[in-house]
């Protein structure tokens, strides 16, 4: 687990809205920022820094506990992949934040992405409305719709920043590549990208296949079925992680294009003709209509 101190030699502002945050010892915090920026392991770091009198070290026994979420007075809401939080689930979190903390000076409870707590707001809303004083919220969110405003504003919120072209570079190091000018790029400041690419076996010639997209974009149907079979990395076990890494791929090849109006007519045609592959059709007819 990376600790707030990993973060600033990186993301400095970031760290230093973090720190004045906890200075002002709210008892709820929201991480705002852009997918991909982090927030969940900033989620940890902070309450690392809650509960350790060692200021979140990141080695201590306290610390470690944190990581391996044997914490007792932390808990980490998690959902599903893509489904909310139960209902159960979030009354157990509720009634872990009434109780006073056994080891630390805090219980903390940590929701990464409370979007995905959409139709249970109401149980969490009364929750954060009468905190008892030793129970810290930390949040995140990367979009506040009106639904979030209500939570969002009974958190003390912290803009974080989309990480850096260093950052993701040596993200990339972490995983033993070294990532090409273009790769860094592709990701486009996203740290989960990065997670993503480096499952691949070899990221920097996958994305090159994207690269003779534009000549071969064609109407008819079968064609369609081969690029999503082309696209399609067998690394990935996930639909929704193949998804990802296209849309990725799509997204720099449209942005590479957006001047050049015949490519996006021809694209555009292909698209409409993806009627055998839907969740590539979807991304790409998205990718163009943005573009356009
Ligand atoms: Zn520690």
């Amino acid at each position: 687990m990376r600790t707030l101190a990993d973060f600033a030699a990186y993301r400095p502002a970031t760290i230093s809205r973090i720190a004045q945050a906890l200075a002002a010892d709210s008892s709820s915090y929201l991480l705002k920022g852009p997918r991909g920026s982090g927030a969940d392991e900033l989620l940890g770091a902070i309450a690392q820094t809650l509960v350790g009198d060692c200021g979140g070290c990141g080695e201590c026994a306290s610390c470690r506990a944190v990581a391996d979420g044997e914490h007792p007075d932390v808990l980490l809401a998690q959902g599903e992949q893509h489904k909310p939080v139960a209902v159960e689930e979030l009354r157990r979190i509720v009634r872990f934040a009434s109780l006073a903390p056994t080891q630390a000076r805090y219980r903390v409870v940590v929701i990464p992405d409370i979007d995905t707590l959409r139709l249970t707001f109401p149980v969490i809303l009364k929750a954060l409305e009468e905190p008892p004083t030793a129970t810290k919220w930390l949040l995140s969110a990367a979009l506040i719709g009106s639904e979030l405003a209500p939570v969002a504003s009974r958190c003390l919120t912290i803009e974080l920043e989309a990480p850096s072209d260093v950052e993701i570079e040596h993200r990339f190091r972490e995983h033993k590549l070294e990532p090409s000018a273009l790769l860094i790029k592709w990701t486009r400041h996203r740290l989960d990208r990065v997670e993503l690419f480096a499952r691949l076996t070899d990221p920097e010639r996958y994305l090159s296949t994207y690269a003779d997209l534009p000549s071969l974009i064609r109407e008819d149907a079968r064609w369609c079925m081969e690029l999503a079979h082309r696209l399609m990395p067998e690394e990935l076990g996930s639909a929704g992680e193949s998804e990802e890494i296209i849309q990725c791929g799509l997204e720099v090849l449209v942005a590479a294009h957006t001047d050049d109006g015949d490519w996006l007519r021809r694209a555009t045609r292909a698209s409409a003709s993806l009627n055998r592959h839907l969740p590539l059709q979807l991304v790409l007819a998205e990718l163009i209509l943005r573009s356009g």
